[in-house]
């Protein structure tokens, strides 16, 4: 039964087991070892340039969209003045380039691990690349979750873009997590970030999919609310993200914030002018409203 299809890109991982998504290749663009991981891009027959790390992809042109407007503006929009921004990961440019197109925006830093994906979505993928052609921007590499710990900078929004971490079973079937996102993970990341957050500040971070991962997101969630006083999870459909959905979890200092009703609103005539392909205030509200199965597993937390 193990059919393999010349001429696609299918993705499997033990983070997913039993399930794989497959693409049809044009042309392969790029293969290579970087210093941190496995990086590859080609073009796709139906949905634009592919970017995959360590087997697992990370954007398609196609619905690309879906989660970059999602993890910028659910939490950008619920802060009442969002000036100062960071961005842990998000090496492909797609969140710094949703970041600054909010009005209020002013500074923002980014900490991104890896220089060749920076590099390389510069160079093949400028609908995203394009994000860092911006002097409102200050880009570094490193590892996000050393950053939080030396800097002195406080800021309003913290972003986290991270990739999974690298799931390997052992021989005797007991799993580890690898590669370099495993830092952005540990629940020790959440308290950091909360140091660093000024009075008021919110963070959003990549949330996993609810179909496959209940148990992590009710666990971090937990945590979460060990740390901050307002704390909520909502997620988007993206078709070419594991089981077509991904979560966002968000946390305010400001016991005050309510993330499903945005303060700042963009109806159909804001996003026909910013330009947004996916966000609006409707579908900002909407993204909070889970399944029966999800619902009660957060009431359990
Ligand atoms: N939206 C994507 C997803 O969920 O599939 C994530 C995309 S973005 C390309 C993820 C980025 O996080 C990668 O460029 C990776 O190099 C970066 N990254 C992973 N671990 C990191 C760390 N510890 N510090 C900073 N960046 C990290």
């Amino acid at each position: 039964m193990d059919q393999q299809l010349t001429g696609w890109y299918t993705e499997r991982s033990p983070m997913w087991p039993g399930q794989a998504f497959s693409l049809q290749v044009e042309e392969s663009i790029l293969q290579k070892k970087t210093k941190f991981q496995k990086l590859e891009i080609f073009q796709s027959t139906h949905y634009g340039k592919v970017m995959v790390l360590d087997g697992a992809i990370q954007f398609s042109e196609k619905d690309e969209s879906s989660y970059q407007e999602m993890i910028t503006f659910l939490p950008l929009n619920s802060h009442p003045n969002p000036r100062r921004v960071l961005i842990i990961g998000g090496g492909d440019g797609g969140v710094a380039r949703e970041t600054m197109k909010h009005p209020l925006v002013e500074k923002v830093v980014q900490c991104e691990i890896d220089a060749e994906v920076i590099e390389a979505c510069k160079k093949y993928v400028p609908s995203m690349g394009c994000g860092f052609d911006n002097p409102k921007l200050t880009l570094l590499t490193g590892d996000g979750s050393e950053f939080l710990e030396k800097t002195e900078d406080k800021f309003d929004v913290i972003i986290t873009d991270a990739s999974d971490p690298v799931v390997a079973a052992d021989e005797g079937g007991s799993e580890t997590k690898d590669g370099p996102a495993v830092s952005l993970f540990n629940e020790d990341y959440y308290t950091r970030m909360k140091e660093k957050l000024a009075p008021g500040g919110i963070l959003c971070c990549q949330g996993e999919n609810m179909w496959l991962h209940a148990s992590l997101i009710c666990r971090l969630l937990k945590k979460c609310k060990s740390i901050f006083p307002v704390v909520d999870y909502a997620y988007t459909c993206t078709p070419t993200y594991p089981s077509g959905q991904i979560g966002f979890i968000l946390c305010s200092k400001n016991p005050e914030t309510n993330f499903k009703d945005p303060i700042t609103v963009w109806g159909e005539a804001d996003a026909d002018d910013l330009p947004l392909k996916y966000y609006n205030a409707d579908i900002h509200r909407a993204s909070f409203v889970m399944p029966s199965f999800m619902r009660k597993a957060l009431k359990q937390i």
